[in-house]
């Protein structure tokens, strides 16, 4: 990484793999700023468990609650005129005919970047780091390395600025993540920094596509049945074994 690279935007969902990122850029760059989009989900408990992570980050890690800069919530709602989709109306989590799940928006991560580049061009962000990753079970296509590089280059492009899209998990599985929060963890703060961060992450962060925070497993709190907590319940055992 060049040392001209200072400072980063993450694209901060609340979840397990976008906090592994925002560590990822907190212990990388000099200045970190945070952005989600509302776009009408189920839950408002994924809203509310990012301000959580954010607080608990900060009060764990001093060094990093010092390059923390603005928290930024856009409104995406015009993807809730445009697709229908378990995510955004209530309905059942299921595949399709495309081999996608309907939890697939359309285009949706093409949006959120071009949205993240704006502002990152307007905040003077060199970076945009994301937590999309092709070794997972949904393959979203506009979550492939591909899809990124491509991205990257029309967003830089378009804006006349040399941007830089980062994507940590884009190869590693869910286990590996965990490693990685934990590794994080520990170069922020070598005593009982590894398993701190792991800890934050399980109890703060939420991953359900379900929106349940009522069941508290091991690896933190959802219902345990569904995709997304099936994932993150297997990853945690075997990074635990390891
Ligand atoms: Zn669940």
């Amino acid at each position: 990484m060049p040392a001209m690279h200072t400072s980063a935007l993450v694209l901060f969902s609340g979840g397990q793999d976008s906090t592994t990122c925002l560590a990822h850029a907190l212990s990388r760059y000099e200045r970190v700023e945070t952005l989600a989009f509302d776009y009408g989900q189920r839950h408002k408990v994924e809203l509310d468990a990012r301000l959580n992570v954010l607080t608990a980050l900060k009060a764990r890690f001093p060094a990093w609650a010092a390059k923390l800069g603005e928290d930024h919530l856009l409104d995406a709602g015009i993807l809730g005129q445009i697709s229908e989709t378990s995510l955004t109306r209530d309905t059942a989590i299921e595949m399709e005919s495309s081999g996608l799940p309907n939890t697939f928006v359309p285009g949706r991560n093409l949006l959120f970047l071009t949205l993240a580049a704006a502002l990152a061009y307007r905040r003077g962000l060199q970076v945009i780091v994301t937590g999309v990753c092709e070794t997972d079970f949904s393959g979203y296509p506009d979550c492939r390395d591909d899809t990124m590089k491509a991205m990257q280059i029309a967003l830089s492009l378009g804006m006349d600025r040399k941007l830089l899209i980062e994507t940590p998990l884009m190869w590693i599985d869910k286990a590996q993540t965990w490693q990685l929060a934990h590794e994080l963890g520990q170069k922020a703060d070598l005593a009982q920094g590894g398993q701190a961060l792991v800890d934050l992450i399980v109890e703060h962060t939420h991953t359900c596509y379900l929106g349940d925070r009522s069941q508290r497993q091991d690896w933190g709190y959802g219902c345990g049945q569904c995709p997304a907590c099936q994932l993150r319940a297997a990853g945690f055992a075997r990074f635990q074994k390891a």
